[in-house]
């Protein structure tokens, strides 16, 4: 299994959804705020360090980031919503590219939405729950960071991310991880594994 993930590489940015490589295939999308954990989530699932750094370079936290694993199936770094720094205008235009990708996108067999374990899911977070439910789009939720809180202060967040999720009446998968100790990494690669093969 881990194979496949080794030979993750960068492929393409896309500013615009023209851009985007040729929807075939399968992919994974993360998504999430600024700092949640996407590009280390991306680089702990491939073992490859500095694989998501690309996401990093200025410039390109705005785009869509294509690593592939093989010529059919790739992860995809979103962009993070709520990202100070960027112009409402920009991001308003932006959070419309991205939905329609998410939307629209036939290649695309799930979305991880990343959030950090720490603090209870935002009102964007959550917006983009009920989105993703009321739009059909298979998801499961990550809790990055893990290492941060004591299991039973994690069992508390996740039971709380549970509870917020079942209010909009969503049942998905909650997933924990930690990008420094792995925990819960093979759990996430397989789970990756059963949506993106044929
Ligand atoms: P992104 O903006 O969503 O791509 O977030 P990053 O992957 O860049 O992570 C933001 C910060 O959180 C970085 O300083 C990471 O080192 C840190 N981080 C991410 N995941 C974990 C984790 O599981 N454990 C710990 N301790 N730190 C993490």
């Amino acid at each position: 299994m881990s194979e496949l993930y080794r030979s993750a590489h960068y492929t393409v940015s896309a500013t615009q959804l023209s851009q985007l490589p040729p929807d075939s295939g399968f992919e994974v999308a993360f998504a999430g705020r600024s700092n949640a954990g996407k590009s280390s989530a991306i680089n702990t699932i491939t073992g490859i360090k500095a694989l998501a750094r690309i996401s990093k370079t200025p410039g390109r936290t705005q785009m869509i980031n294509f690593f592939h694993l093989d010529d059919e199936r790739a992860m995809v770094d979103l962009p993070g919503y709520g990202f100070a720094k960027v112009p409402k205008k920009e991001r308003e235009r932006w959070g419309r590219s991205i939905r329609k990708y998410l939307s629209e996108r036939e290649s695309l067999r799930l979305i991880l939405s990343v959030i950090d374990a720490r603090h209870e899911p935002s009102a964007l977070d959550q917006d983009f729950f009920y989105w993703l439910a009321s739009n059909e789009m298979p998801f499961c939720v990550l809790m990055s960071k893990a290492d941060k809180l004591s299991n039973n202060k994690f069992a508390q967040s996740k039971k709380a991310v549970k509870n917020i999720l079942a209010e909009m009446n969503i049942e998905v998968p909650i997933l924990g991880y930690s990008a420094s100790s792995r925990k819960g990494i093979p759990e996430i690669q397989e789970l990756i594994q059963d949506f993106i093969r044929e």
